[in-house]
């Protein structure tokens, strides 16, 4: 591509509403555009390494069996009230209605289309397995759209979905999913680790994220330092090992102390001078309108996901104090599970075994000091519910403990079961003609977040620096005098000689300084330069520099060939 021709509007200045550096960057060099809120055109060179991640989905995808289909974006609402989702999936469902009072939806997903693709047309266990892709556009209506295409409103993402006759198959298929997702990002040159993960709304009974670490990730994933165990946040077993405390105290005689505006964990453990993991902490969550009592540690929080999963609700959130004085009628700052009725009560795991620990008295300025489950407060339900910490023993292996890292989750991997196939009726024919639910499962990628990830781990100050298998273009020619036929020639037989090798190239053939050309050369990303000038003119070397480490090298133009062979 001749930059002369090209459509690459570089920009010298960062965007006044771009966060992340991975945003900043990529309307910089020219790769998106803001529409709307969350809704991005992808500019010429933004689209090409959309192509490259495209490229390498699709041959991961095909080595491992699955096959490429392509669904439309709008979805009519009849099929998500089958599967029960059209109430359910909330906001970030963007529903419209068409000339003719239907109700549609803009595909946020695809397994309530997929499903009843399937349905319809597969009826016998010889046509099982079948895994199904595609690469399209989705609309979430998201809350916050934020950092670029990351977590974009409008996004292409590649998602599959697999068809099995039974669990085992099933599971061949999901770890052959695991593998190929394995592949994909590693032939993106990314750092990522596999996660467990939570399900949220798609649904399903385990799965995996594929995380690609960098500060800027919205998410918190804990890895032990010992065996392989790796979890999302939400996800991340909080062990036995940490209960038990004081387990072996002789029990006190229960007490109520004064404790005058002292309302926090801090105050009320500064002022009794009790350590914070002997207090336990009261939370009032409103989970499907029905308000709950979760107690934690007081040196640990509670996950508000895990409190979701474990009470398998749709709705969750934090009481506000109103509801908590109007409704419960106590005092907040001194809420506890004492003498409570008519409020389920659920404990986290590390408050079992806890012995003459403190809690708030239910009423102002006073707290219990000494208390005890079973003789003071019955709670039946001890659940984990509270959020990991660095340094935790891992929940998995012996000596391990956890550490944790910011990541961006790139890729989700599902085992669905029959959650879709039940409630659609997407059922087979066995071998004895019986009838059967399919095993299903579901893959994601969000291949903008995949671009935007690799930029987040993958640039300096200059700009990005583009892994090779991902740059939309991996060489960029700079005739340094453009007014100089010799140089003009050379420059314009080594654009061809790479064309025909099959790189993509870029010439930048403006009449421009040469220090405006390296300097969008630079944000732009691309791994390797190629000057031709002054060193040329002299003794016919040319000047091959690599963007990650700023390395020179001199070579004829044979020799440039070779490298560039041997490179590529
Ligand atoms: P998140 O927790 O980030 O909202 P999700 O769990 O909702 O993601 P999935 O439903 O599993 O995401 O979608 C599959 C993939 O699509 C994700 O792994 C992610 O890479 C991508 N993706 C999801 N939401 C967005 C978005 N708003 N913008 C860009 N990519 C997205
Ligand atoms: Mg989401």
């Amino acid at each position: 591509m001749r930059m002369s021709q090209y459509f690459l509007p570089t920009l010298k200045e960062d965007p006044a509403d771009a966060e992340v550096i991975s945003h900043k960057l990529m309307i910089r060099a020219g790769m998106i555009r803001k529409l709307a809120s969350g809704i991005y055109t992808y500019l010429p060179y933004g689209l090409k390494a959309i192509q490259r991640v495209e490229k390498i989905i699709r041959e991961e995808m095909e080595k491992a069996g699955a096959i490429e289909v392509l669904m439309p974006s709008v979805q009519p609402k009849e099929l998500w009230e089958e599967s029960g989702r059209w109430n359910y999936y909330g906001k970030e469902l963007l529903r419209f209605v068409d000339r003719a009072g239907r109700d549609f939806c803009y595909g946020p997903t695809h397994e309530e289309v997929i499903t009843d693709l399937v349905r319809n047309n597969i009826r016998s266990y010889r046509d099982l397995p079948k895994n199904l892709f595609q690469i399209q556009t989705k609309f979430r209506d998201e809350i916050r759209p934020r950092f670029g295409v990351m977590r974009a409103r409008e996004f292409i993402m590649k998602d599959g979905y697999s068809f099995d006759v039974d669990e085992e198959s099933a599971e061949r298929t999901y770890m052959k999913m695991f593998n190929a997702y394995c592949n994909i990002f590693k032939r993106c040159d990314l750092d990522f680790r596999a996660v467990e993960a939570d399900t949220g709304n798609i649904g399903g009974s385990f799965s995996h994220e594929f995380m690609v670490i960098a500060d800027s990730g919205e998410d918190t994933i804990f890895l032990c330092n010992h065996c392989n165990y790796a979890a999302n946040r939400e996800k991340t077993e909080v062990g036995e090992k940490i209960w038990h405390i004081n387990k072996d105290e002789e029990l006190q005689d229960i007490e109520k102390v004064y404790t005058p505006n002292k309302k926090t964990i801090e105050e009320v453990s500064n002022f009794l001078n009790v350590p914070t993991n002997k207090l336990v902490k009261t939370v009032i969550y409103l989970v499907d309108s029905v308000l709950h009592m979760v107690l934690v540690r007081g040196d640990r929080e509670a996950n508000e996901i895990k409190v979701k999963n474990y009470l398998k609700a749709n709705e969750i959130r934090l009481a506000t104090n109103d509801e908590i004085e109007k409704i419960l009628g106590i005092p907040v700052g001194f809420m506890g599970p004492y003498k409570t009725s008519g409020i389920r009560i659920i404990a986290d795991i590390s408050l079992k075994g806890l012995k003459n620990f403190v809690t708030g008295a239910n009423e102002v300025d006073y707290h219990l000091i000494n208390a005890n489950f079973n003789r003071d407060i019955l709670v039946n339900e001890f659940a984990d519910i509270s959020e990991a910490r660095d340094g935790d023993p891992c929940p998995r292996c012996e000596n391990g403990k956890l550490y944790s890292k910011k990541g961006i989750e790139v890729g989700h991997i599902f085992k669905l079961g029959t959650k879709y196939s039940l409630s659609m009726r997407a059922f087979f024919l066995d071998e004895k003609g019986k009838e059967k639910p399919m095993i299903m499962g579901c893959y994601g990628i969000g291949v903008g977040r995949t671009i935007a990830a690799a930029i987040e781990q993958n640039h300096d100050r200059d700009g990005i620096i583009f892994p090779a298998p991902l740059a939309p273009y991996p060489i960029i020619i700079v005739p340094l005098d453009i007014k100089n036929q010799e140089i003009i020639d050379i420059s314009n037989k080594l654009y061809n000689k790479f064309l025909d090798m099959g790189i993509d190239t870029l010439i930048d053939d403006r009449d421009e300084r040469p220090g405006v050309k390296f300097k969008d050369a630079d944000l732009i990303g691309i791994p390797y330069r190629i000057n031709i000038g002054n060193s040329y003119k002299k003794d016919k070397k040319i000047e091959i520099i690599v963007r990650r480490t700023k390395e020179k090298i001199y070579l004829e133009y044979e020799e440039v060939i070779n490298f560039i062979k041997n490179t590529f």
